[in-house]
């Protein structure tokens, strides 16, 4: 049974989830040879028994390519009762659905290699699953991620993504939230912005835009959104999806040659039940790391200027692609 509690001072959920302690954290436990065979990994092709019921499969156990299950470790349970409430402090149990989408049956796979195709239909599941843990009574923000490496946290070896329903909507998203109304929103103001500028934007389509924000928290931080006022991944078109699938494999192609084994994580934030939003989407490439400083003030240190690392997006990646090409490597 978990619990959310709130710091008092800054309105911050902390998620107390002792059941995680149990989960395999295999980049510690296994060698990295059974690692990367894939051996007994529960996510891959012919190992279904190994997880918990799955509420989707695109096909029979001997072809799916994708297969979305609840957490055999939730940070958040559908069967949690709710808490009496402190007089002093404010607490929520933790009730809500953590469920995993694998998105590949094959070990060892990453999405920078996936085909526009195929994260299109991933991007459906997404939506699908998106609206049905919202649509859940007690509810009111889903949270979508995706750890892409031991660096980003990535705690089994094989490609998936998660969603965590909360039945609590993050400071952080309750902030962004307040200044997303649709008919005043921050969110398309600053992609009008940006686009005048043009000296933080990487990469564009027709639906979206690619930029690094201007206050990137994180060294070479990119955020993709709609160009459109859209609240959330569930109002994404068939055309829109291979839009945007087009964009971020393009994007990751550039974020996998930061460095070798680069870890990175993609965030897909979405409008909490009920309220206003502008959604978007954030890879978070984890080079640097922070530390003191940082958990002290909550203030970042990024070696990076923004405008630097759009240019380096923009320029340098594609000269090192030419030069891959070229020498074959
Ligand atoms: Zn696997
Ligand atoms: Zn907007």
């Amino acid at each position: 049974m978990s619990e959310f509690r709130k710091n008092p001072f800054t309105g911050d959920w902390t998620l107390y989830a002792e059941n995680r302690r149990n989960r395999p954290y295999e980049f510690r436990h296994t060698t990295r040879t059974t690692a990367e065979s894939g051996k007994n990994c529960p996510f891959c092709g012919g190992n279904e028994g190994q997880t918990t019921t799955p509420v989707y499969q695109d096909a029979a156990d001997d072809v799916w390519q994708i297969r979305v299950f609840p957490n055999m470790f939730p940070a958040v349970s559908q069967n949690a009762e709710e808490l009496p409430q402190e007089t002093f402090y404010e607490r929520r149990a933790g009730i809500g659905r953590h469920e995993v989408l694998v998105d590949t049956r094959e070990h060892g796979m990453t999405i920078d290699r996936f085909s526009k195709e195929h994260l299109s239909k991933v991007l459906v599941v997404l939506q699908e699953r998106y609206e049905s843990i919202l649509s859940e009574k007690v509810t009111t923000y889903v949270q979508i991620f995706k750890n892409c490496g031991s660096a980003a946290g990535m705690s089994i070896r094989h490609s998936h993504s998660q969603l965590i329903g909360m039945p609590l909507i993050p400071q952080r998203i309750q902030a962004m939230s307040e200044k997303m109304q649709e008919r005043d929103c921050l969110f398309c103001k600053i992609l009008r912005h940006e686009t005048e500028t043009g000296s933080r934007v990487v990469q564009e389509n027709k639906d979206f835009i690619a930029f690094v924000p201007y206050a990137a928290r994180f060294p070479y931080e990119l955020w993709i959104a709609p160009k459109k006022h859209q609240s959330s991944i569930a109002e994404l078109t068939a055309q829109e999806r291979n839009n945007l699938s087009v964009l971020l494999l393009e994007l990751l192609h550039k974020v996998i040659l930061l460095r070798k084994d680069v870890g990175y994580n993609i965030c897909i934030y979405n409008a909490p039940k009920g309220k206003p939003f502008h959604w978007y989407m954030e890879i978070l490439p984890r080079i640097g790391g922070f530390a003191g400083f940082e958990y002290a003030t909550n203030c970042y240190i990024n070696m990076v200027l923004p405008e630097e690392a759009a240019e380096y997006y923009r320029k340098e990646t594609e000269r090192k692609q030419e030069k891959i090409l070229k020498e074959g490597l």
